[in-house]
C-alpha cells in the first residue's frame, strides 16, 4: 500500500469539520490496509509508533527536523527556519522546501506505508550513543524518496504534532463503520480497547479474526486496563436511593495504580493514565511476589505514603514526592508506599471485569494477605444513609479524602464513568460541587508583573466525548504560584499553533492557541450559564444560544493532572454537576 493514500486521507480530514467525514474517511483507509500493517497503520494515525503505555516514540524535535530538512532540501537551516516562521507549520515549510525536488522522483521510487512504518519504528528504537544521527539519517532518506504531502505528513508525525486531532472515539468508530458499514460493533471494540489500551492490537484482532474474537476478548496481563470511573452524588441519602444496599469503601488520596504480573512471573506497575511506573515503586513490586497469592493477576488500588514512625496514612503532597525518576532508594525509605488495594480485575486466566462487585471483592480478599505494603481498601456494607454518613464523616476525620461507595451486584466497567460507583467527597457541601479538570486550549499574555513571565491566564476547555472535541469553559486568571505560571509559560511556548485546532471549539480567542494536551485542576464558585463558552451549548430557556461556564475558575495547587487530554472533565459531568448543584441550592433553601 502506498503511503500516499494515508497523506491523502488526512488533508481530507483536515479540511472537514464534520466529524461524520473524518470517520468515513478513516474507515475507507483502514479497509484498503492490508491486515498484516492495520496494527501499525492505527499507531501512525495516533500520531505513535507503539500503544501509549509502551513509553516508545520517535523522538524528533523541532531542530533536528529543520537540520533534517535542511540536508534533504540543500538549504540552510536558517532558510528552514524561515520558511517556519512564515508558515507557522514545521510541515508544511517541508513541503514547500522539498516540493521541487520530489517532482524528479521516479514512480518506482515510491514510499510505500510498510517503509515509513519500518522506518519510523527503527528511528524510535534508536538509543545510546549516535542515536541522533542515525534517526537524521534514517528521516533525511524518508524525506528524500517524498512528494511535498508526503514530506508534510512525515514531519507532522516525527515532531508529535499530527494536528489532525483524530481521537480515539473516531478510530473506534471507522473501525466498525469498515468492518459492519454503521456503528453497531462500537461498543464490542470499546469494551477490547478498554481490556487492552491497545487500539492497535484490536484493530488488528478485528480485521483478521473477526468481531467473534472482540466479544470474547480478556484483559492481558501486561496490558493496562482503563479505570472505572466514580460518578458523583451530593449525599448519603441520594447515594442510598440510587444503589440500596451498597459497598462503602475509604477513598484514599494517593496515586491509582494498577498492579500487573504475568505467567513468567514479571511485575508491571502502570498509572491512571496508563504510563509504566515499575521503576518508581520497588517496594511494591517487591511485595506483590509474596503476598499476593496467585500466578497471574492484575490488581487495582491507591498506593498512598506511610509516615514510616506512627505508620499513618500520609498527606496527597508527601506522597507526590514518590513520583520521581531519581533517588529512589531514598525515597521508598523516607515515603514507603502502601497499596490499598480495592479490585481484582484477572486472576489466573479468568476475567474477573464480569463478576459483580460482591464476587471480586471476596475474591480480593482472598487473594491478598495484609501486610504493611499491600492490604485491602476498608469498607463498610451499608444499608440506610444514616450509616453511610457516620461512615463518610469517620471516613473523614481519619485524613482520608471521603468514600466511594460501590454496587454490590455491578461488574468493573472499564474506561467509563458510571453510577456502579459514586464518590461523595467534603466538598460536596459547598457550591461547586468538586474540582474540574479542564484542558489547557490556549494562553494569555500578562499585565504588570505578569509581563515578564509571557503568561496572564488560561482559556480552557472540557472534552465532549460524544462528538471527539474540546470545548471552552473558562478564562483562568488566579489562583497561579510563581512557579506555575513560569512552567505555563515555557510548557505552552512549546505547543503554540498558529490557529485554532481543529478539534477545539471556542468563541473566545486567546492570545496565544496551543494544541490540547496538558490538563489542569481547578476550582471555582459555582457552573453559571454563559454566552461566551462552548461546553454544553444549546439553547436556553429564553431562545439564547447558551453554554456553561466555571464562574471564578482559580488553579489549585495540583496543577498539572496525570491525565490525558481524552480523560479530562467531560462536558456530561460538567451538565451532571450544574444539575447537582441546583438540586443542593434548592436543598440549602428549604
Ligand atoms: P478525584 O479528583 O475525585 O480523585 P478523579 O477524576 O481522579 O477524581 P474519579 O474516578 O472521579 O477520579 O474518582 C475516583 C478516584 O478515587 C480513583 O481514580 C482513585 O484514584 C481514587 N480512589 C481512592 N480510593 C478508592 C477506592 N476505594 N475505590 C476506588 N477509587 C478510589
Amino acid at each position: 500500500m502506498l503511503f500516499s493514500k494515508f497523506c491523502e486521507t488526512f488533508d481530507r480530514i483536515e479540511a472537514t469539520p464534520s466529524r461524520l467525514s473524518s470517520t468515513d474517511f478513516l474507515s475507507k483507509l483502514f479497509l484498503e490496509t492490508p491486515a498484516s500493517q492495520i496494527r501499525r497503520a492505527v499507531y501512525f494515525c495516533q500520531g505513535r509508533v507503539a500503544p501509549e503505555f509502551e513509553d516508545i516514540e520517535v523522538g524528533i524535535g523541532d531542530r533536528i527536523a529543520e537540520q533534517t530538512i535542511a540536508r534533504t532540501a540543500g538549504v540552510t537551516v536558517a532558510k528552514v527556519q524561515a520558511e517556519y516562521r512564515k508558515r507557522g507549520d514545521l510541515g508544511v515549510a517541508a513541503a514547500a522546501l522539498l516540493e521541487k525536488k520530489a517532482q524528479t522522483r521516479l514512480a518506482s521510487e515510491e514510499l510505500t506505508a510498510q517503509k515509513v512504518f519500518e522506518s519510523v519504528s527503527r528511528m524510535a528504537q534508536a538509543a545510546g550513543t549516535g542515536s541522533q544521527e542515525r534517526k537524521i539519517k534514517i528521516l533525511c532518506e524518508l524525506l528524500s524518496k517524498s512528494s511535498g504531502a508526503e514530506a508534510k505528513t512525515l514531519i507532522r508525525f516525527c515532531t508529535d504534532n499530527m494536528r489532525i486531532g483524530i481521537g480515539e472515539p473516531t478510530i473506534i468508530d471507522a473501525l466498525s463503520f469498515a468492518v459492519a458499514g454503521d456503528k453497531s460493533l462500537k461498543p464490542d471494540i470499546e469494551r477490547a480497547f478498554n481490556l487492552s489500551s491497545d487500539l492497535g492490537m484490536v484493530a488488528e484482532v478485528l480485521l483478521s479474526e473477526g468481531i467473534g474474537r472482540i466479544r470474547a476478548f480478556k484483559p492481558i496481563a501486561g496490558n493496562p486496563i482503563r479505570p472505572a470511573l466514580a460518578e458523583r452524588l451530593e449525599s448519603a441519602e441520594a447515594i442510598i436511593e440510587k444503589l440500596g444496599e451498597c459497598a462503602v469503601e475509604g477513598k484514599y488520596d494517593g496515586f491509582r495504580i494498577q498492579v500487573h504480573k504475568d505467567r513468567a512471573g514479571k511485575v508491571r506497575v502502570y498509572s491512571r493514565k496508563q504510563e509504566p511506573m515499575t521503576d518508581m515503586f520497588p517496594e511494591l513490586v517487591k511485595a506483590v511476589a509474596t503476598d499476593v497469592d496467585a500466578k497471574e493477576f492484575i490488581l487495582e488500588g491507591e498506593a498512598v505514603g506511610i509516615d514510616p514512625k506512627s505508620g499513618k496514612i500520609l498527606p496527597f503532597q508527601v506522597t507526590v514526592q514518590r513520583k520521581r525518576k531519581h533517588g529512589i532508594d531514598e525515597l521508598s525509605r523516607r515515603i514507603p508506599l502502601r497499596l490499598f488495594c480495592f479490585e481484582i480485575l484477572f486472576l489466573d486466566g479468568r476475567d474477573m471485569t464480569y463478576a459483580p462487585y460482591r464476587e471480586r471483592h471476596a475474591m480480593l480478599e482472598k487473594t491478598v494477605s495484609k501486610s504493611d505494603r499491600i492490604t485491602v481498601a476498608e469498607y463498610k456494607i451499608c444499608k440506610d444513609a444514616k450509616t453511610l454518613q457516620r461512615y463518610f464523616e469517620d471516613a473523614l476525620s481519619r485524613g482520608l479524602e471521603g468514600i466511594i461507595a460501590k454496587d454490590l451486584n455491578a461488574p468493573y466497567i472499564a474506561g467509563a464513568r458510571k453510577f456502579a460507583w459514586i464518590k461523595l467527597k467534603k466538598s460536596y457541601q459547598g457550591a461547586l460541587s468538586d474540582t474540574v479538570d479542564v484542558v489547557i486550549i490556549g494562553f494569555y499574555y500578562g499585565k504588570g508583573k505578569r509581563t515578564k513571565l509571557g503568561f496572564g491566564g488560561l482559556l480552557t476547555a472540557v472534552y465532549d466525548d460524544e462528538d471527539d472535541r474540546f470545548k471552552s469553559i473558562a478564562r483562568v486568571g488566579s489562583g497561579f504560584s510563581e512557579e506555575q505560571m513560569e512552567q505555563f509559560s515555557k510548557m505552552l511556548g512549546k505547543i503554540v499553533v498558529k490557529e485554532k485546532p481543529r478539534e477545539v471549539d471556542a468563541l473566545m480567542e486567546p492570545d496565544e492557541w496551543v494544541a490540547p494536551k496538558y490538563v489542569v485542576e481547578v476550582n471555582a464558585d459555582e457552573i453559571t450559564k454563559s454566552p461566551v463558552h462552548s461546553a454544553g451549548r444549546g439553547i436556553g430557556a429564553d431562545g439564547e444560544e447558551v453554554g456553561l461556564a466555571l464562574r471564578f475558575p482559580r488553579m489549585t495547587a495540583a496543577g498539572i493532572r496525570d491525565k490525558s487530554p481524552h480523560d479530562a472533565t467531560t462536558v456530561n459531568e460538567i451538565i451532571e454537576l450544574y444539575e447537582m448543584q441546583n438540586r443542593a441550592k434548592k436543598h440549602s433553601r428549604r
